[in-house]
């Protein structure tokens, strides 16, 4: 592979110079410098590089547009009592589980995101029949179960 096929790979999947740099770990001057041809494309990079193209992250990293800052996903977890949305155990490791999943095109935004532990997170296969629960259910149910005590 030459500077411009890698060039042309790169748009065909419509990634820029520095997402190219991020996903692989590389910075994003080598990515510009290997295109314009100053340098050899190792067969290393180039493995990882097609290795990537059929991944699921990178299908994932292109469907996840948008952001959830640090401070947006604290007020998300404050709001669900620290909880997980789907089964209201309060855990300390909570993941960020997309309501509407990233494979279905939904965002990367604040507002597709609620709590989830991660035996919640992993059933992923069974995501039709499983929905969060709204933040005051959740506080109902640990109420009740520190009411049990
Ligand atoms: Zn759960």
């Amino acid at each position: 592979m030459n500077g411009k096929e890698l060039q042309e790979l790169r748009k065909k999947y419509g990634l820029t110079q520095k997402e190219i740099a991020q996903l692989l770990g590389y910075h994003t001057n080598y990515i510009s410098r290997l295109e314009r041809g100053d340098e050899d494309i190792t067969e290393r990079f180039e493995k990882l590089l097609r290795a990537l193209l059929g991944t699921q992250r990178l299908r994932r990293h292109r469907l996840a547009k948008g952001t959830v800052s640090p401070q947006e996903w604290l007020a998300v977890k404050d709001a669900y009592h620290h909880a997980c949305a789907y089964c209201a155990k309060t855990q300390k490791r909570l993941v960020q589980d997309h309501v509407i999943p990233l494979d279905h095109e939904g965002p990367h935004a604040v507002h597709n995101v609620v709590p989830a532990c991660r035996s919640c997170n992993s059933k992923k296969g069974n995501r039709d029949t499983m929905k969060p629960m709204q933040p005051f259910e959740i506080e109902r149910i640990i109420n009740k179960s520190k009411n049990n005590r």
